[in-house]
């Protein structure tokens, strides 16, 4: 599918600042080949799974869970499966979501205690029943029935932590979190089949049963077989409340680039809230159908990892100040 030039004639003026990281995306366009972007640092192996797992099953599904599975099973990632970090009373809760943009399916669960693998639970609930989110006891339950294996996710290290915390909180605990970080990984295959997942702890030291944006379908991930795929981590709070992964989603399809579609998110999401995008700690991610990526954010620190049959690299994408 190519992008109509008349649907981008209104935009032109607006996008003129943007004609950089625009043309560079565009210029990163290598068709048809397979596509996984990724969040962070730890998205880079994830990726790489992902290819891998393509190459050998043929299944784009497969590749998103399995990439995913990499970052949720490594306890040094600290903010994501196993190892991620606990909510205020020392319990690990865990968010996920899939989607696949060929069928429009999808699934969730929030709040998943003791299963090391969130992303592929959210997969059966896409798979195996009519609904797209489950909860705490009733996900945990639904985990089991699956014979999903449980697994104690709370690191001797992230213990330490958390009791290091929690001796210095003041009651309640303050709200602003020391430490997130989410993956969302998107992916196209060579037939133009797009499907994306997220996978968290959340937001370090949380409210027992607080939940991001990274399991809410259009606000941490979502995928439009027709036009691409965005995924999201920070701050859930300021992601969710602009459905913001839909929002980057609806932005490509009337015409921008995944790049200028994340900072038009972002710049909308920091007026409403009338801030400086640097205290929102928002970061975006997105793929369109033609194989193009991009990225935005407001964390210096944000970097996403790009992995096509050609390329494995980090990227540092555009930062909204
Ligand atoms: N978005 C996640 C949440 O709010 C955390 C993160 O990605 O940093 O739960």
């Amino acid at each position: 599918m190519t992008i109509d030039r008349r649907q981008f004639a209104g935009g032109l003026s607006a996008l003129a600042a943007w004609s950089s990281v625009a043309s560079m995306s565009i210029a990163q366009d290598k068709g048809r080949e397979p596509l996984f972007v990724a969040t962070w640092n730890f998205g880079l192996p994830a990726c790489q799974q992902s290819l891998k797992t393509l190459e050998e099953t043929g299944s784009i599904l497969d590749a998103i869970e399995k990439g995913i599975h990499v970052a949720e099973a490594d306890p040094k990632v600290d903010s994501v499966g196993v190892g991620g970090a606990p909510n205020s009373e020392g319990v690990v809760q865990l968010d996920a979501c899939f989607m696949d943009g060929a069928t429009h399916g999808a699934g969730s669960v929030a709040g998943l205690e003791n299963y090391p693998h969130p992303i592929s639970v959210a997969r059966r609930v896409m798979e195996k029943t009519k609904h797209v989110l489950l909860v705490g006891n009733g996900a945990a339950e639904f985990a089991k029935s699956q014979g999903f294996q449980q697994q104690e996710l709370l690191t001797p290290e992230q213990k330490d932590k958390w009791l290091a915390w929690k001796s210095k909180q003041p009651a309640p605990p303050p709200a602003a979190p020391p430490n997130h970080d989410t993956i969302a990984l998107v992916g196209l295959n060579a037939a133009g089949h797009l499907a994306g997942g997220c996978s968290t702890s959340g937001l370090a030291y949380k409210m027992p049963g607080r939940v991001g944006d990274s399991p809410i379908l259009g606000s941490g991930l979502y995928v439009d077989g027709d036009v691409g795929a965005a995924g999201a981590t920070g701050i859930g709070e300021n992601v969710m409340r602009y459905c913001a992964s839909f929002l980057i989603v609806e932005l490509m399809r009337s015409g921008l680039d995944p790049t200028a579609a994340c900072r038009t998110a972002i710049e909308r999401i920091a007026k409403h809230e009338r801030k400086s995008p640097a205290d929102l700690h928002i970061n975006f991610l997105a793929i369109d159908k033609q194989g193009r990526w991009g990225a935005a954010g407001t964390d210096a620190d944000y970097r996403i990892a790009v992995v096509r049959p050609s390329v494995a690299k980090l990227e540092k994408p555009f930062l909204v100040t």
